[in-house]
């Protein structure tokens, strides 16, 4: 070898050496490759929570909300931007991630006009199948032949029960009512209305059973839908009080294990549209069996204050300021002051359950039962699963006693205790690392404005009656005004109905006629143009202290891009749900059904639209974010670190906002 090359092999080699030394140090400096995405996504939705009483009780906290707002990712600055900010629609935006013009959820109850013209009123959850194109999950329905009988179900746990015994239970048996001539056993009432549909038969209605609550009305996917549809087999559990709740935070897939509280029976039910796995029934029937049948065991018969936390907090603890009298302004569902016997609920005591922290309790109890299940092992597969849980005595209870209520701050401690809970066993059943937990609010809920009225003399709040059958209500008012305004029969029904801030006209009786006077000879024509040239002016007129503007639907083409209300509108709009005209209250006017007690949310104030948001384990780390969030950004973040793609969301990942 000559000196040269034995020099330009020490080159050769010192530069291998040089670059194997340099490797470590460079590897060091990378980042380290992503963790594995979480296993579990659990989201707690609590129903009614504004951003501020949340942090405004924060001392009081000594388990799960303590934890929560110390370690986790803080959206400070959460708002919904829709109007009707309502259950329905803030849990279908948490679990797709847009507002109600994406998701069809306009409102808690809208009116739709039938294929025959006809205008009903229909709850949000009335609708179960999905309606649309092919691809979309159908309502669960099946049919066997077997001894030349044909076997109809609609619910899967009716199905597996007869696989298993040859009895389907509570069965409906129409002889010589098949196709051929056959005997037909039908499994439930649900099972007849769609076996009528799908062979031509003359609709039935069944009027003792109510309609089967569903996620038909939902336009997009969920999350869950999402998820189950990316990698079939993952497992999407959502429990709630409340069957809107629990049905929009799960989707449209039939498998969900969809469940909310039962107020009659004292139970968790979904409905024939979902069909859950045995496994998950499983855990629901067995809940049932041991906890359902022991409720005032478990609760007792009266709803106590929790006592002071022990050791006191060194931090000062901010209490409810209540007006002296706050319990003329309260209804009560579970008796006025404390100690609230749950023995005086006209329903009874499911119902008084309902309307008391311990409803959360439950909903606590049945989210373990599902965690702790070996067969299910959420959160222990390859597969992603999720978990959705809807408290809501937040929201019935402020409902009735007012945020501002002592009532309401005892059920935020007791909240504190459940989560405490959930989190203890998430942490005992899985492992470290497995689970990313979202945290949010379906809207939020002003206080009671005549009692605040009472607090601040210079407060104009007040409310719009909707249902009270001692004063006429908004609509019956503006039914009057309208029909001197249009000179028609003074019992004239211009408008149909109003949910929330819509109002929807009685299209189907149009044209009206003019009954002689100041507008001419009667016979006149009035037709829904006619009554949005005068409706803003009626409203601005009679209701001037209460209504801010009105937006016109056969308007929207004009709407005010300048003002702030106007993207609240757009973002609730939908053109077969909305209705024909929306209107936006002044600060602290709400509708409601009581003339003077309760309060209600459902404006694009503050109160209702800023709620908590944020995110804790899996990528997240805490930290205090203060940038322009939305409840719409949920679903997308959440999307974000599983990996599964949500298209339709209107919001964006919060993962990397700062
Ligand atoms: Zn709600």
């Amino acid at each position: 070898m000559n000196p040269r090359g034995f020099l330009s092999v020490a080159i050769v080699s010192g530069v291998f050496l040089a670059l194997a030394l340099a490797v470590p140090v460079a590897r060091a400096q990378r980042p380290t490759a992503a963790p594995a995405p979480p296993k579990l996504a659990v989201v707690i939705s609590v129903d009614g929570l504004t951003h501020d009483r949340l942090e405004l009780y924060r001392p009081w906290y000594v388990a799960g909300l303590k934890r929560l707002l110390e370690e986790s990712h803080i959206e400070q600055s959460a708002r919904y931007r829709h109007l009707n900010t309502e259950t329905g629609p803030g849990h279908s935006s948490l679990s797709t991630g847009a507002p109600p013009r994406v998701t069809g959820i306009v409102a808690n109850r809208w009116f739709e006009q039938a294929a025959d013209g006809s205008l009903r009123g229909l709850n949000c959850v009335d609708r179960s199948a999905p309606e649309g194109p092919p691809g979309n999950p159908p309502w669960f329905y099946r049919t066997f032949e077997k001894d030349g009988r044909l076997h109809v179900f609609a619910q899967g746990s009716a199905l597996e029960e007869w696989e298993a015994s040859g009895d389907s239970g509570r069965a409906v048996i129409r002889p010589g009512y098949g196709p051929k001539g056959e005997t037909v056993i039908f499994d439930s009432e649900d099972a007849i209305v769609r076996f009528n549909l799908e062979n031509g038969r003359p609709k039935e209605s069944f009027p003792s059973s109510r309609v089967a609550p569903g996620p038909g009305a939902l336009r997009v996917p969920t999350l869950g839908d999402r998820l189950v549809e990316q990698e079939p087999g993952a497992r999407v559990v959502t429990l709630s009080a409340k069957d809107r709740s629990s049905i929009f935070m799960a989707g449209r897939d039939a498998h969900h294990a969809a469940y909310w509280y039962d107020q009659d029976s004292g139970r968790f039910v979904t409905s024939p549209f979902y069909s859950p796995r045995a496994a998950a029934r499983a855990v629901v029937d067995t809940f049932n069996k041991d906890a359902g049948a022991l409720l005032p065991a478990r609760f007792g018969l009266v709803w106590k204050r929790l006592p002071p936390p022990e050791p006191l907090t060194l931090l000062p603890l901010a209490r409810p300021t209540p007006v002296p009298n706050l319990q003329d302004y309260q209804l009560p569902s579970n008796g006025l002051g404390w100690d609230h016997p749950l023995t005086v609920h006209p329903r009874g005591y499911f119902s008084s359950l309902y309307y008391s922290p311990f409803i959360d309790e439950l909903v606590a109890d049945l989210a373990l039962a599902f965690l702790q299940n070996e067969t299910l092992g959420l959160g222990r597969r390859t597969k992603t699963d999720m978990l959705w849980l809807s408290f809501s005595a937040q929201d019935v209870v402020s409902h009735s006693y007012g945020p501002e209520s002592e009532e309401n701050l005892d059920v935020l401690r007791r909240l504190d205790l459940q989560i405490g809970r959930v989190l203890g066993a998430l942490e005992r059943t899985l492992p470290k690392g497995s689970v990313v937990l979202a945290l949010s609010a379906d809207h939020g809920m002003p206080v009671i404005p005549e009692a605040e009225h009472q607090r601040n003399p210079s407060f104009k709040g007040g409310r719009l009656l909707t249902a009270d059958r001692a004063f006429p209500t908004l609509v019956e008012r503006l039914n009057r005004l309208l029909a001197v305004e249009l000179c028609l029969d003074p019992a004239t029904r211009v408008i149909f109905g109003g949910e929330g801030f819509n109002l929807t006209y009685n299209r189907p009786a149009f044209p009206f006629r003019t009954v002689a006077g100041t507008c001419g000879p009667a016979g006149a024509a009035v037709q829904g143009r006619d009554v949005d040239r005068v409706l803003p002016g009626v409203m601005t007129r009679f209701y001037g202290e209460e209504v801010l503007s009105v937006y016109l639907a056969s308007e929207r083409e004009r709407w005010p891009q300048g003002d702030p209300a106007t993207e609240f509108v757009v973002n609730d709009f939908d053109p077969e749900r909305s209705g024909d005209a929306m209107f936006i209250p002044r600060y602290g006017v709400m509708t409601h059904w009581d003339p003077a007690r309760g309060t209600m949310h459902g404006t694009h104030y503050d109160y209702d639209t800023h709620v908590p948001l944020l995110f804790w384990g899996g990528p997240f780390r805490k930290e205090e974010v203060t940038t322009e969030a939305t409840p719409y950004d949920l679903a997308p973040t959440l999307a974000a670190v599983l990996g599964v793609e949500l298209k339709t969301a209107v919001g964006t990942s919060r993962l990397h906002a700062r």
